[in-house]
């Protein structure tokens, strides 16, 4: 699926944004002494731990013990260090940066929203229905007027499941 994430320069300013606001205040003198490290994960190598095998326990194990010890977790970082100061002064090279880097959470929603009748841009009715079609329900993520504040899998199984009760209910 292609969404054309960031195709809109609102976007990407509100994303550059934020990230500066997170970069300064990482860079703050105050912050030096909880943390370690600032550095971006190698995508690709994390994506290839996600499966779950002997292999990749043990590497996983052996990355998060180096993390542990500071000079082997430097010597572990030493190309994936992040110069927060160069990012934070440098607009074109910070953009660069997060356009290379950003990755869509994987929670679509709200692109065939519900609403109330006088809601012109509501494309169901409360009950699921598709505004203008007969016998026409859309009963998944998509109908959430707004996006959830926390995972969307159990609200979309109780979307379905109080749409679906209903339905019977009409049926009976
Ligand atoms: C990698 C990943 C990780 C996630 N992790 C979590 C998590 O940890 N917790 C959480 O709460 N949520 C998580 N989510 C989000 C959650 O899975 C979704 O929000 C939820 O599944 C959306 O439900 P849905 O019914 O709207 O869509 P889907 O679950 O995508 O269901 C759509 C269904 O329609 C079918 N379909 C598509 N086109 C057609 C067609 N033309 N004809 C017939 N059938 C069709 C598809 O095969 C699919 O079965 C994750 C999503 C992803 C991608």
């Amino acid at each position: 699926m292609k969404f054309n994430l960031l195709s809109d320069e609102r976007d990407v300013a509100r994303l550059m944004f934020g990230l500066k606001l997170g970069l300064e205040i990482i860079s703050d003198t105050h912050m030096a002494g909880v943390m370690n490290e600032v550095f971006t994960a190698n995508g690709q190598m994390v994506k290839s731990l996600w499966r779950r095998n002997v292999k990749n326990w043990l590497q996983a194990a052996f990355i998060a013990g180096c993390f542990d010890v500071a000079p082997l977790r430097r010597l572990l970082l030493a190309h994936a260090k992040l110069d927060v100061r160069a990012l934070i002064d440098d607009s074109a090279e910070l953009r660069k940066w997060a356009l290379s880097r950003a990755n869509p959470p994987h929670h679509v929603s709200c692109t065939c929203r519900m609403g109330r009748a006088d809601d012109a841009g509501a494309v169901v009715d409360p009950d699921c229905r598709v505004r203008g079609v007969e016998n026409l329900h859309v009963i998944d993520a998509s109908v959430m007027p707004t996006l959830v504040r926390a995972n969307t899998h159990l609200p979309v199984i109780m979307i379905a499941e109080k749409v679906a009760d209903r339905l019977r209910a009409e049926h009976r």
